[in-house]
C-alpha cells in the first residue's frame, strides 16, 4: 500500500494530466456508489478500476484526436439562500448576486460541447442553482446532450423545487447532492420525501467539517510559493465555467468576477467569446497549465499549507 501511495505522489508531481485524472475520478464514481456505505477493500477496488477505465479511455481518445474532460462545474447563478461566512466559492462577497440569462447559459453550454467531445460529469451549481428561474429549462437541455455523461446538481436543503423542476431532475443522468447544514437546511426532510416520491436520484451529504480556504486578502506570496501552492492544490479538478470563462477553480472565477483578483488573460480561457476551434486549442494548453493562477495568492487550499478545519455553514450577518 505504501508503495502505491508513493507512486501516486510521484506521478501527481510529475504529471498535471495524472494529477487531474486521479482527483477527478471521485466525482464520476460518486454518481454510481454511495461511499458512506462502502469502505476498505471494495472502496479501493472501485477507485482503481474506475481510474484505469477513465485513464485508458481518455488516453485512447487523445490518440484518436478526441478531447474529453472528466469533471467540471457550470455556474448558473451567484445567488444563494445562505450566506456562509467561509464559502470557498466566495458567494458571501457578492453585494449584487445575479442569475445568468438562460440564452447566455445555453450559448455557453453549446460552446462547451464544441470544445469537448465528451464531458463525463458536469456539475451545475451556484450559489443555489434552484434559485435560477430557468433552471429546469437548462437542466433538460444539458441532459438531452449526448456529449454529457452525468449531471450533478448541488443544493443546500432550503428550497422545495416546483413540479417542472422535479420533472427535469427525474433523469437517469442526474444526481442531486443535498448539503446538510443542520437547522439551516430547514427543508431537508421534506425535500427527501419529495425526491423519493418523484423517483429522483439524490444523496444527502452530512457536512461535519470544512477546510478553511482563508479570507480573500492578498497574501503577497513569492512566485516560488505560489507555484508550490498551485501544484499542491487540494482540488485540482474543479474547473469552473462562469460567464463563458473557463477557469482553473471557483476561487479564480469568482475572485476575478468580483474584481478582487487581478484579471490576467493567462488565468482562464474565454470560451464564450472565442471561436470553438481556437477555444479548444487554448483549453488543451490551459489544462496542462503548470504555472499558478493569480487566485492562489488569495487562497490556502493547498496541501503544502496547514490544514485548518472549521465549522461548516457559519452564517455571515451581511455580504462580506
Ligand atoms: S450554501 Fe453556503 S457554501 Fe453553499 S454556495 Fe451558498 S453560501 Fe456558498
Ligand atoms: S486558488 Fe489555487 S490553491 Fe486555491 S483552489 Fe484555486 S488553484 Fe487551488
Amino acid at each position: 500500500m505504501k508503495y502505491l501511495r508513493n507512486l501516486k505522489y510521484y506521478l501527481c508531481k510529475k504529471s498535471t494530466y495524472f494529477r487531474r485524472l486521479i482527483n477527478s475520478v471521485w466525482p464520476v464514481i460518486e454518481f454510481k456508489y454511495d461511499f458512506s456505505n462502502i469502505s476498505g477493500f471494495k472502496y479501493r477496488l472501485i477507485l482503481i478500476l474506475t481510474l484505469l477505465n477513465l485513464g485508458i479511455r481518455t488516453m485512447i481518445g487523445r490518440i484518436l484526436g478526441k478531447f474529453e474532460i472528466i469533471s467540471m462545474e457550470f455556474v448558473i447563478t451567484t445567488k444563494c439562500t445562505l450566506k456562509c461566512k467561509d464559502c470557498a466559492n466566495l458567494l458571501q462577497h457578492y453585494e449584487k448576486p445575479y442569475n445568468l440569462h438562460i440564452e447566455k447559459l445555453i450559448r455557453y453550454f453549446d460552446k462547451l460541447t464544441k470544445v469537448f467531445d465528451y464531458i463525463h460529469n458536469l456539475t451545475i451549481l451556484g450559489g443555489e442553482p434552484l434559485m435560477h428561474p430557468e433552471f429546469s429549462t437548462l437542466l433538460e437541455y444539458v441532459c438531452n446532450s449526448s456529449k454529457v455523461g452525468t449531471v450533478k446538481v448541488v443544493t443546500n436543503g432550503t428550497l422545495i423545487p416546483k413540479e417542472k423542476t422535479l420533472s427535469a431532475l427525474n433523469s437517469p443522468k442526474v444526481l442531486v447532492k443535498v448539503s446538510n447544514y443542520g437547522p439551516l437546511s430547514n427543508k431537508i426532510e421534506e425535500l427527501a420525501d419529495v425526491f423519493t416520491e418523484h423517483n429522483i436520484n439524490y444523496r444527502i451529504m452530512q457536512l461535519d467539517r470544512w477546510f478553511d480556504y482563508g479570507n480573500i486578502e492578498v497574501r503577497n506570496r513569492s512566485s516560488q510559493e505560489l507555484s508550490e501552492i498551485f501544484s499542491s492544490c487540494r482540488t485540482p479538478i474543479c474547473q469552473s465555467y462562469l460567464n463563458g470563462e473557463f477557469h482553473f477553480c471557483p476561487r479564480s472565477s469568482a475572485g476575478i468576477d468580483l474584481g478582487v483578483v487581478e484579471r490576467r488573460a493567462s488565468d482562464y480561457v474565454d470560451i464564450g467569446n472565442l471561436d470553438a476551434k481556437e477555444a479548444r486549442r487554448q483549453v488543451k494548453i490551459f489544462l496542462n497549465k503548470t504555472k499558478y493562477v493569480q487566485a492562489c495568492d488569495y487562497c490556502n487550499n493547498a496541501s503544502c499549507l496547514p490544514l485548518i478545519e472549521i465549522e461548516p455553514g457559519t452564517q455571515a450577518a451581511h455580504y462580506m
